[in-house]
């Protein structure tokens, strides 16, 4: 079985080559971040992923995780990654120095993210949710309540989990049930039952903090009656250490298709002691900060599934003899030709390839903004705020579909191997199947983009990401090498703005058209977004041939993978505009009685 390899050089051309990051690091003040501190990272990061996580990928897949009388058991040899994950500092890269954090850029954490999740996307959901709870505590808690359990979650001795789902509700939290009642010390009594709780329960940390929505006795009806809660497994100590157990016990564990080395959980809350987090009934602003976080992080999985299964089946596709190439031999001692002579195992291995670079640029970019609504000016961080608002659903949804995608077409390099548990390539995509479903679904993402970011903000949002690619099209409208590139982004990013105009003006009329418009929206926005970023990094690398300084190789990949995915899966564009400007009625005709007809 081939072990995955951190991709570090395409990792440095996205972060340095394509988005200057030394220089931006350098501009938002993060002196610490030196490029020698970068390659520390990245160097020791690849290290333990590759060595410690990645061996435990199949196992954690195997084994799974294992519940009895309320506690869980985690694969062999998680708790132990864990802990050496802990003792190197990996929690508290990106955290505030003040709460035990380094203070690095946030950016650095999705780096890590990303090697983690590539070589072990199960175990790294563990570290990952503590992320998102790490983040809603620092930007909507009490000074108490980061003293209590921010610096356990930066440390990393406890763990965090999103606790949104219910059995009746999942992508309508409006109708959530679990109860907050006020006790007299001014906590909440917490109860109702929450499912489908990743990280929920395990016994890799000393404590877990449940980050918690729930209704308050007197909170209005749907959305605007949602608070937050923290409810910890083990109420803390005075001294902050972990004391009485809380009223909090994983009823069962879900059994599911992949990601079976992580545990997901039902959540039985028996009048568990709950502390708010932020105002009453604003919960799912404060959530949102929790959700922001998810969502790039599931983003990542799409990236990482289509990272690991494009290394694997490359790696089988060189070394695999079967039938020969149709232009004549090219193996003439062998009994068949390697299959990556083979036009169609070409065409797999280069969407693969071109979906995880792609992948990375786009990540690193809303990484990259995320990094300027910290620290930026206050003008930055509004831009970056835009550009992220507008970037995260086509991120989450856009990657992951295409993630599942890749993984699919990696195990189809292997053939009937690929189907076989043997190599590796069934749990890929049994793993990245989910990634589409939670943090909102695909559907959702789309309503997300197309209602609330780009028709809501009269299109506002959309022209400030489409005046840079026009900006970049200006640019090197003259420079001939790019001319294929150009000239079909432009007519694509004028597209973009006409079909926004088309569903926006017919949903003036019916607002079905929003709903049957978004996915092929959200789809087509996916595609030109990375076209984008694939014209710019074709313009890095030629730029670099003209300047003849070295790793030629590179670059000529870099390039002719631009050009395939320009030739092959931009025109995938035109189809979702046909489907788009098809309208809703197509969708809207049939009665819902007959549909089975
Ligand atoms: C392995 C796993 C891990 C998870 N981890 C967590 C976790 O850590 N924390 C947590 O809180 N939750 C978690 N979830 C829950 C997950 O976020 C939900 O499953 C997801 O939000 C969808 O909700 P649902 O399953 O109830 O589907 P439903 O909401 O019932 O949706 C069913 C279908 O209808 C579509 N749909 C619904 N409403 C609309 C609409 N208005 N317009 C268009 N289409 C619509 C959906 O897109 C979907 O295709 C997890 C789920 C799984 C399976």
């Amino acid at each position: 079985m081939t072990d995955i390899k951190i991709p570090l050089r395409d990792m440095r051309f996205a972060m340095r080559e394509l988005l200057d990051w030394d220089q931006h690091y350098a501009s938002l003040g993060y002196d610490e971040a030196s490029p020698d501190l970068v390659d520390a990272i990245l160097e020791e990061g690849a290290k333990f992923c590759e060595n410690v996580l990645a061996p435990l990928n199949a196992v954690g897949d195997q084994q799974g995780c294992t519940w009895k009388d309320g506690e869980v058991t985690t694969p062999e040899g998680f708790k132990e990654a864990y802990q050496q994950f802990v003792e190197a500092g990996w929690p508290s890269l990106a955290h505030d120095p003040e709460h035990g954090g380094q203070g690095l850029p946030p950016s650095l954490g999705t780096i890590m993210s990303e090697m983690v999740g590539t070589t072990n996307w199960s175990w790294g959901m563990y570290p990952g949710l503590s992320h998102g709870a790490m983040n809603t505590l620092q930007a909507h808690g009490t000074d108490e309540q980061k003293a209590t359990y921010l610096t356990k979650l930066v440390e990393g001795s406890w763990t965090g989990t999103m606790c949104l789902t219910e059995p009746h509700c999942g992508t309508d939290l409006g109708i959530l049930r679990t109860k907050a009642e006020p006790n007299a010390d001014g906590s909440y009594a917490i109860t109702g039952t929450k499912i489908f709780i990743s990280a929920g329960e395990h016994d890799m940390a000393e404590n877990i903090v449940h980050i918690v929505l729930a209704r308050l006795p007197d909170a209005p009806a749907g959305t605007k009656g949602i608070s937050l809660f923290i409810v910890p497994k083990f109420l803390p100590n005075e001294d902050g250490s972990a004391g009485e157990r809380n009223g909090v016990v994983c009823g069962s564990l879900e059994h599911k298709m992949g990601i079976h080395g992580n545990a997901t959980a039902v959540l039985n809350f028996d009048g568990a002691k709950g502390f708010l987090i932020g105002p009453p009934n604003k919960g799912l602003n404060c959530m949102f900060t929790f959700m922001n976080t998810a969502r790039l992080g599931t983003a990542l999985q799409g990236l990482a599934h289509a990272e690991a299964g494009f290394q694997k089946s490359l790696a089988y596709a060189r070394d695999r003899l079967q039938m020969r190439s149709l232009s004549g031999p090219k193996n003439p001692e062998g009994a068949a030709d390697p299959i990556i002579v083979h036009p169609d195992v070409r065409r797999m291995l280069l969407t693969q390839k071109a979906f995880a670079e792609g992948g990375r640029m786009l990540i690193m970019l809303c990484a990259q903004q995320v990094d300027r609504t910290h620290k930026g000016s206050d003008e930055e961080k509004k831009e970056a705020e835009d550009l992220l608002a507008f970037l995260t659903p086509i991120a989450k949804a856009f990657l992951t579909e295409a993630g599942f995608e890749s993984a699919n077409l990696g195990l189809q390099c292997f053939g009937g191997h690929g189907y076989i548990a043997e190599w590796g390539m069934e749990q890929n995509v049994r793993d990245a199947r989910i990634s589409t479903i939670y943090e909102g679904t695909t559907g959702i993402q789309a309503l997300d983009l197309l209602g609330r970011k780009v028709l809501m903000s009269q299109g506002e949002l959309l022209r400030k990401f489409t005046k840079q690619v026009h900006k970049f099209c200006q640019a090197e409208v003259d420079t001939e090498a790019l001319a294929p590139f150009v000239s079909k982004l432009q007519e694509l990013n004028k597209e973009w703005g006409d079909v926004t105009m088309h569903v926006g003006a017919k949903a003036m009329e019916n607002p079905e058209e929003v709903g049957a418009a978004s996915v092929d929206y959200l789809m087509y926005s996916g595609y030109v977004a990375l076209g984008f970023l694939w014209a710019r990094a074709a313009k890095v690398a030629n730029d670099k041939l003209a300047a003849g300084e070295g790793d030629a190789d590179f670059y000529r990949a870099k390039l002719a993978t631009a050009r395939f995915y320009f030739d092959r899966i931009l025109p995938r564009t035109a189809t979702h505009a046909a489907a788009m400007k098809s309208g809703a009625a197509n969708l809207m005709e049939l009665d819902a009685e007959h549909f089975a007809f």
